[in-house]
């Protein structure tokens, strides 16, 4: 097989992203859009020694599992992977990516995962679920202004303002930011040269509370006319917060480190599971809340907590685990590496009377650490009863970003010998890699679940339950 060449194959499996994966006299292609069971038309993109790379160029017989995307453009646009896949087999395919990666990378017993893995959580309503917008903003090939999305793995802008994963009102945000920025001759920004102002329009919106927040993402510290701007935002009911964000680096990173409030709050609230929780723009907070509630529920079950129980709950962001845990555990100790993170969730704490909570600010992988071995920040400090308790937890809860936990961490969470661990993970990959340290070290695999948070995309989390083998 060549450059270039055209052949037609059959789909017979999906690759980790959603692509799928179809044999040529045994030697696999992985082919973007092609659905699990389709008959296509392909052509060869790369050909390396064990597999290839190809272009889907027809559908020939469609697979029973193939739907009809819902947006136009689902296939230049790089943000979903598995829109012409149906629902129920989107859900199949995750719960699998999840079971095989605890096998291939974790190294655990196939059957013994099948028996511990619960059926996975999906959606009720898998579009329009997304709390939180970026669009970049720059100019097409006919010096045209526009914000979209970048196409998949480039800088191009595919312009489109009203994306199905997200709210309705994104589209008049955009409409109306590109409107002011034309009228007032404001530049987009443009990385090639790193010349220009905006950069990115970043929206978030409350699904209980209805309040929106818009953040332009600035490369530089003030914006021209920004009163005209607010004017016009504001004629949009639930408009709480409108801000710039200062980002003038030559960098892929869309948010700047300083935030200025133009009108309104400086955060906008939402509530998940009877709790309020403010969220600020340079806060993480999860994009699908319906599901969030889900997977918390099921952290919180897992935690199996009696209101006598000392927790941590480490990459804590706004303290959203960690108070849904405190109304059932005696105390619990947050760790997150973003000050404005830990500020909203003080804030949240208090918001909701809640006083069992601490937080830290801080890498978890110092801080714990630095805690129990009472270094750093911790070394001049006097020894309290709490001490202790904080050292010996009974439930450590873990929720890091994608590339998952580092050693050091693991080996400290080892040695404070927790009964019960809940693994939290957006990356089942390196969840894999982490449980096989800490079940290397005392811990075994109780229970395993997946809840999808991000329909339409090869994305899926995954709440574990890990225990503490009585010696
Ligand atoms: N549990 C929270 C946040 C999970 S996302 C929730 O459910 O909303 C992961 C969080 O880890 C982010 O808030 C990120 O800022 C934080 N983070 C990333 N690296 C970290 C580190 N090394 N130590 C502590 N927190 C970190």
């Amino acid at each position: 097989m060549q450059k270039n060449q055209e052949f037609e194959v059959t789909i017979t499996d999906m690759g980790v992203d959603g692509e799928g994966i179809g044999k040529v006299d045994g030697f696999p292609f992985f082919i973007k859009d092609a659905v699990i069971g389709d008959v296509i038309c392909a052509k060869a993109l790369k050909v390396k020694k064990n597999y290839g790379y190809a272009r889907l160029m027809e559908v020939i017989t469609p697979s029973a599992d193939r739907v009809t995307p819902r947006c136009p453009i689902s296939r230049p646009c790089g943000g979903c992977q598995l829109q012409a896949l149906s629902y129920e087999k989107q859900l199949e395919f995750k719960q699998n990516k999840v079971k095989n990666n605890l096998i291939r990378i974790g190294g655990f017993d196939p059957q013994e995962i099948v028996q511990k893995m619960e059926p996975i959580i999906g959606m009720e309503e898998p579009y329009f679920y997304r709390n939180k917008a970026q669009f970049p903003v720059g100019r097409d090939k006919n010096g045209r202004l526009v914000a979209g999305f970048y196409a998949g793995r480039t800088h191009t802008i595919i312009p489109v303002e009203n994306c199905c994963l997200g709210v309705a009102v994104n589209e008049k945000i955009v409409k109306k930011v590109l409107a002011f920025l034309e009228e007032y001759h404001i530049e987009p920004y443009d990385e090639t040269t790193h010349s220009g102002l905006v950069r990115h329009i970043l929206i978030r919106y409350g699904f209980s509370s209805k309040e929106i927040l818009v953040c332009l993402v600035l490369n530089g510290d003030t914006l021209p006319h920004a009163e005209k701007l607010v004017d016009s935002l504001c004629e949009l009911p639930g408009m709480t917060s409108i801000q710039i964000n200062s980002n003038k680096k030559r960098t892929n990173v869309i948010l700047g480190e300083t935030v200025q409030t133009l009108w309104g709050k400086e955060s906008i609230t939402d509530t998940i599971g009877g709790i309020e929780y403010q969220i600020s723009a340079l806060s993480f907070y999860q994009v699908n809340p319906m599901q969030t509630e889900k997977l918390y529920q099921k952290a919180l079950e897992y935690a199996d907590l009696t209101g006598n129980e000392t927790v941590w709950d480490l990459y804590c962001g706004i303290g959203t685990i960690s108070l849904f845990l405190a109304q059932k555990a005696k105390q619990v100790y947050g760790v997150e590496i973003v000050p404005q993170a830990i500020d909203d969730a003080k804030k949240n704490a208090a918001r909701n009377h809640i006083s069992n909570v601490e937080f830290f600010v801080g890498k978890a992988e110092e801080v714990v650490p630095d805690y129990v071995q009472q270094k750093g920040q911790f070394a001049a400090q006097q020894a309290t009863p709490q001490d202790t308790e904080m050292r010996r937890p009974d439930v450590i809860v873990v929720d890091p970003p994608r590339k998952g936990c580092e050693e050091t961490l693991l080996h400290t969470m080892l040695q404070m010998a927790p009964k019960r661990i809940v693994y939290v993970s957006c990356d089942s990959a390196t969840l894999a890699r982490d449980l096989k340290v800490l079940c290397a070290d005392g811990y075994e695999v109780q229970r395993v679940c997946a809840v999808d948070q991000f329909g339409q995309t090869g994305h899926v989390e995954t709440v574990c339950l890990l225990s503490r083998k009585t010696q």
